[in-house]
């Protein structure tokens, strides 16, 4: 989400996952052992292990498949709603198929300030979701290049959750600056250590302003690995006809997207919502089978903050009333395409 990016600009070893009542456990001892137990059948139950085929993502059977869900805001400024209640209702009756921590790295008290707490509250959306059996985004919600801070971090990632279907990494939120190259350089980077580890988990790429060039990335793609797509987002009253031409020449060059960002007022975040032009996005995205991801899950006073401020319980449940007008749409949207 562009204002505020430019304002602030266990080692596991024989994960299992049963389909069995119960909740998380960790049997702590030497960081051995972590054991997620699924609380009932999902979506990761139906489509498994995920892989890109052509443009598409396809799941175990080789059939396209296309997550919907929403990404919770900042987990700087946010984290309260970091927490298994929340993805739970998010699930039951949002009917999210995947969720999207948005892990702060730059901002003050963010990832950078203290890896820990940031780390943790990704732990807490990963380990709610895999219970889920829902998808999880990890993103690294940033907008410059913190190589060595990315590279410990998805170390980490792939090394405690590597195993399980549910992961995606997001390697690189929105660069803004960045030149194409330089995107793709830290990309490769990054996905070399997630493959040392995990050799087959989907990767989401960023590309320059606010993942809007990916005619860019498609006229120079990341090549060697498998089950790379790169990242679309979109704002409907800002963008429109002219960025959609863009995402259609990718996707005709062969481009894998994935809109890990999106929503229905301007690129600010805030301003009123342009429906008609959201519905034509979302008539668009169904259309070529994008995964849509709409932000944010949080209660900032801005149109694209989904709750209606910050007196409202982080761990749910949330009527109507609890929501804005945004939060209310997105919902709706969810349980028409999951009914
Ligand atoms: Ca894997």
């Amino acid at each position: 989400m562009r204002i505020s990016k430019l304002l602030f600009i266990v080692l596991v070893a024989g994960i299992h996952i049963s389909l069995h009542a119960g909740c998380s456990h960790n049997s702590a001892k030497s960081g051995h052992v972590a054991e997620i137990h699924i609380s009932h059948a999902g979506p990761v139950s139906k489509h498994g292990q995920l892989k890109v085929q052509g443009v598409h993502l396809v799941d175990k059977n080789d059939q396209p498949v296309v997550l919907r869900g929403v990404s919770f805001g900042w987990s700087t400024a946010h984290g309260q709603f970091y927490n298994e209640q929340a993805v739970g209702f998010l699930v039951s009756d949002w009917k999210c198929a995947v969720v999207r921590p948005a892990i702060g790295v730059e901002p003050k008290r963010g990832y950078i300030d203290n890896p820990e707490l940031h780390t943790q509250l990704a732990i807490n959306v990963i380990d709610a979701a895999i219970k889920n059996d829902v998808y999880v985004v990890i993103d690294w919600h940033s907008h410059n290049i913190r190589l060595p801070e990315a590279v410990e971090f998805f170390k980490k990632m792939a090394t405690q959750y590597g195993k399980y279907p549910n992961i995606i990494y997001e390697i690189f939120n929105e660069p803004v600056y960045q030149s194409w190259e330089e995107v793709k350089q830290y990309s490769e980077t990054v996905i070399q250590a997630i493959r040392e580890i995990d050799e087959n988990n989907i990767i989401l790429i960023g590309s320059p302003h606010w993942d809007q060039d990916v005619h860019i990335a498609a006229d120079s793609p990341i090549t060697g690995y498998t089950n790379l797509m790169y990242t679309f987002h979109f704002y409907a009253a800002t963008h429109k006809e002219e960025l959609r031409k863009r995402a259609d020449y990718a996707l005709s060059k062969g481009l894998p997207l994935f809109v890990s960002e999106c929503g229905g007022m301007e690129a600010s975040g805030d301003g009123p919502l342009d429906m008609d032009s959201w519905n034509s996005w979302l008539d668009w995205m169904e259309e070529n089978k994008l995964s849509w991801v709409c932000y944010s899950f949080s209660s900032k006073n801005e149109t694209c903050s989904m709750i209606k401020d910050d007196f409202v319980n982080p761990k749910g449940p949330w009527s109507d009333s609890d929501l804005k007008e945004w939060g209310r749409v997105v919902r709706e949207a969810l349980r028409e395409k999951h009914k």
